[in-house]
């Protein structure tokens, strides 16, 4: 059957970012059984047997509990199970010396859903058909924010500062307040802090400035937590969460071990979430409840926020030690290679400057030595500007074993190397990948099969 689909169903019936490439990698990881990868793309958190007995703990208290029933067996409030709302104000209260009521916060089925929710009521065509922006300060960000309005063309996302240190070859971006436009045009503001995919921290002066120039027009601005404090609390890099006036705070439960239960949490002004909950009530009623039950008993006690700072946070915070270890082992100095500094969330990101091939490329490179990262460019939703820095950067999660991450970077640094080598044939007719194909045999590994079609593509 082929139904004509809507514009909006044209829209949501297709895969942005990297989500399109998870297929590939899948498909990769498929057809090379019995093949050695090293999957360094993950975005799926480790599975920490202290976080999972933390979650099973608090299981089998629900299910010995009274509550059971009215748990899974009946309908609840749109806002969320009242405990579960009652557990992040009081907490909430306490850690931040907040005067939250429970009009201050919203359950959602994961964060995503939440973006989804706001993006499209604050962004988009007005009754009045002026277009309302949804603004991404700071590009490159989630890719997932690709995905989520109706209305493709309001979203728009600003090229960032590049604070180069090239000595340690280490870069940050900072958002250019020199570009930065919030205007009555302005819908809403978007970004994730820490953030997928390059581990950056805005400072808390940037998170200000930011919500200052919105607060005038009444914009809302979103502060995406899912790797912030007080949980899963994946920053390595001091950070104060930003709460108040027209500021969303919007966390999930997935980085802290219940990705499978799509919890998300939003935090703001009552008017703000009054929008969002009427959204949620339209399209999914409430959020499944189990997970919200076990989620208010660990947020109660304070055992999540414990396991986050005890357990989460130190084995990403390692992880990327490891990454950054063997890079600067591995990594030749004379080429112009930058790691993002590691503030955190679960992965690194790594800037090729001048890279003589697109990060697309370099991905079929990596895959035919056994390693997959995934590609850079899909992480610049929105950023309409042309800028080969897109083409040039790559994410590595932090997913993978201390092992395969130190053989992924070993293996890294010799396709790189062999890429820059070739830099001078570029006038040469022979396509660049070809023949790095043929060398990258001599690194001692397989082809994988399908690249052709994905790299027109
Ligand atoms: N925001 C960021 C920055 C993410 O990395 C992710 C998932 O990886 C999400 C939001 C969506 O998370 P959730 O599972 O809460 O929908």
């Amino acid at each position: 059957m082929n139904p004509a689909l809507t514009k909006f169903g044209d829209r949501m019936s297709h895969l942005t970012g990297v989500r399109a490439i998870m297929k590939d990698i899948k498909e990769t990881l498929q057809a090379g059984i019995g093949q050695e990868y090293i999957n360094l793309s993950p975005g799926n958190p480790v599975i920490l047997p202290e976080v999972e007995k933390l979650w099973r703990d608090y299981t089998e208290e629900l299910l010995a509990s009274e509550d059971y029933g009215k748990v899974v067996c009946r309908y609840g409030d749109s806002q969320g199970y009242e405990p579960l709302v009652d557990a992040v104000v009081t907490d909430f209260n306490r850690r931040y010396g907040l005067s939250l009521t429970h009009r201050n916060v919203l359950i959602t089925p994961g964060s995503q859903a939440l973006y989804f929710y706001a993006t499209n009521a604050f962004g988009g065509y007005t009754s009045s058909g002026a277009l309302k922006e949804i603004v991404l300060p700071l590009s490159p960000d989630y890719t997932g924010y690709g995905g989520l309005t109706l209305t493709p063309e309001a979203l728009f996302a600003y090229k960032p500062a590049l604070d180069i240190n090239a000595a340690s070859h280490s870069f940050k971006y900072r958002p250019d307040f020199s570009q930065l436009k919030i205007t009555e045009n302005t819908g809403c503001v978007l970004f994730s802090r820490p953030c997928n995919p390059t581990g950056n921290v805005l400072t808390d002066e940037e998170v200000k400035k930011i919500a200052d120039l919105a607060a005038p027009y009444d914009v809302p601005v979103l502060i995406d937590s899912a790797y912030g404090p007080p949980f899963p609390a994946l920053n390595f890099t001091e950070m104060t969460p930003i709460f108040g006036g027209n500021v969303l705070h919007c966390m999930s439960l997935s980085k802290a071990g219940l990705p499978g239960e799509r919890i998300g949490i939003a935090i703001g002004d009552a008017q703000l979430i009054g929008v969002l909950e009427s959204f949620q009530t339209n399209m999914c009623i409430h959020s499944a409840r189990y997970g919200q039950a076990i989620a208010a008993r660990a947020i109660e006690t304070g055992a999540l926020a414990d396991i986050a700072t005890s357990v989460i946070r130190p084995y990403y915070q390692n992880k990327f030690t490891v990454v950054e270890t063997s890079i600067e082992q591995y990594m030749p100095k004379d080429l112009p290679w930058l790691l993002h500094r590691g503030e955190g969330a679960i992965f690194a990101w790594l800037w090729f400057q001048d890279l003589p091939i697109t990060d697309w490329e370099l991905y079929q490179e990596l895959k035919k030595v056994g390693v997959i990262v995934v590609p850079g460019s899909s992480f610049f939703p929105g950023l309409r500007e042309d800028w080969q820095h897109k083409q040039q950067c790559i994410r590595i999660s932090l997913t993978a074993t201390d092992e395969e991450i130190e053989t992924g970077m070993q293996r890294l640094a010799k396709v790189i190397q062999q890429v820059y080598q070739l830099k001078g044939d570029r006038n040469n007719a022979k396509p660049l990948t070809r023949s790095l194909s043929g060398d990258s045999e001599s690194i001692g590994n397989r082809s994988a099969s399908g690249d052709r079609q994905i790299m027109g593509g």
